[in-house]
């Protein structure tokens, strides 16, 4: 799960992690009153998505005076906001970060990340920080540094100030910059974070280290004991599908295909997904409806999925072990009744009480396409699709 920039910051600042002062605001009016009780001369407004690459499509702008504070503010909030990292629908953004500006003498790019490959916390740091961080790491990725943290020790303090030294600090700077890693280690271990991003961390002109942007990531399963990053979350920044999904406790993720998938099991799901890739298919989805789908279930993935206006068939792949055949076939034919679906609906059924599950569908009446197995289930969904096309 992602938080915004200023709630990330505020989060930094209960660990004491140095951040620039500001605050969030609504609107440009906001904007003005929160300016004119920041001390300075020079303020920043930055719009708050969930996504980086701000700054360079006009999602950071600077401001001279309190007047530019307002106009911004006011052109930031209702624009829909482009950049690398959106896509091209953009993103709305609705609130804007209002900061005080500090002059900048060097930029740097520090990281934590979950390793996959070593299992362990990875501090990532680059004296190259900035906007421009994936070019370098793509083309000079000696200047990108990283430090493995073993779980049994935690962070210790020479990693810190190997980073540190790393990224050309000398002098008391090391212990500065070393401190901060040692705090935004704890922030991440303490809130079960997945990622956490300072970049640019600065050299002000005056000699403070600060947070610059600040992005971080949690762990979605481990939100049932972090009650207050849980009240972070923003649903407009999620797929409205997905949010659904989630309260009717369905696994769902959207993809870009027009193959609607409901498939039980996260395995099995990858498996039908790439099954109708060889078949020279798109999936639109993942969907994992799990184990002991009852009809409402599947009737509900079945909403779910044909929101999407891509679909053009459903392929519905059940491996019934702890679930049956004969609920999914009840879900099923609820689902086609009361949705009045008009795409092919391509069904795979395998495992307990597939007898009576089949009954169940053919005895309904309804218009479906039986498949036998996975491969063949995939060929006919993608068959189904070209049908529709054409
Ligand atoms: P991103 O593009 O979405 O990652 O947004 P950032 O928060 O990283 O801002 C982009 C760039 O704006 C930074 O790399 C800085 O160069 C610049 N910027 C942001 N705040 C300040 C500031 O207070 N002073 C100056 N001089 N530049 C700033
Ligand atoms: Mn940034």
């Amino acid at each position: 799960m992602d938080i915004h920039e200023y709630q990330t910051k505020e989060l930094f600042r209960s660990y004491d992690i140095p951040v620039p002062d500001g605050r969030v605001a609504h609107s440009g009016k906001q904007a003005l009153a929160v300016a004119e009780e920041l001390n300075g001369e020079r303020w920043v407004v930055k719009a708050q998505i969930h996504a980086g690459g701000r700054g360079k499509a006009g999602g950071v702008l600077m401001a001279d005076n309190l007047e530019a504070v307002e106009q911004h503010a006011d052109k930031m909030i209702g624009m829909t906001l482009v950049t690398k990292q959106t896509g091209e629908a953009g993103r709305l953004v609705q609130r804007v970060l209002v900061e005080q500006a500090h002059a900048i003498a060097q930029e740097f790019y520090l990281g934590l990340v979950i390793d996959r490959a070593t299992q362990r916390i990875t501090l990532i740091a680059s004296a190259s920080g900035g906007m421009n961080i994936e070019e370098v790491a793509a083309t000079n990725p000696q200047k990108v540094i990283r430090e493995a943290v073993d779980p049994a020790v935690g962070l210790q303090d020479f990693q810190s100030r190997k980073i540190a030294a790393g990224i050309g600090l000398t002098g008391k700077q090391i212990g500065q910059v070393a401190k901060m890693l040692k705090k935004l280690y704890r922030c991440f271990r303490d809130k079960d974070a997945l990622m956490a991003e300072i970049n640019p961390l600065v050299l002000t002109k005056d000699g403070q280290f600060l947070a610059l942007d600040a992005k971080m990531s949690f762990d979605g399963n481990a939100l049932y004991r972090q009650p207050e990053i849980t009240d972070l979350r923003d649903f407009d920044e999620e797929d409205p599908k997905e949010v659904e999904a989630s309260g009717h406790d369905l696994n769902y993720i959207a993809l870009d295909g027009n193959v609607g998938c409901i498939v039980n099991g996260a395995g099995l799901a990858m498996a039908t997904m790439d099954a109708i890739s060889h078949y020279g298919g798109r999936p639109a989805n993942f969907l994992d409806v799990g184990g002991g789908a009852s009809p409402e279930k599947i009737a509900n993935a079945f909403r779910i999925v044909l929101e999407d206006p891509n679909v053009m068939a459903v392929l519905i792949n059940i491996y019934a072990g702890i679930n049956r055949c004969d609920w999914i076939a009840n879900g099923i034919v609820q689902a086609i009744r009361d949705l009045a679906i008009e795409v092919p609906v391509v069904v795979r059924l395998a495992g307990t009480n597939l007898e009576q599950g089949l009954q169940i569908l053919q005895g309904s009446g309804l218009e479906y396409i039986q498949a036998d197995h996975l491969s063949d289930a995939a060929e006919k969904a993608v068959n189904a699709v070209k049908g529709a096309e054409s």
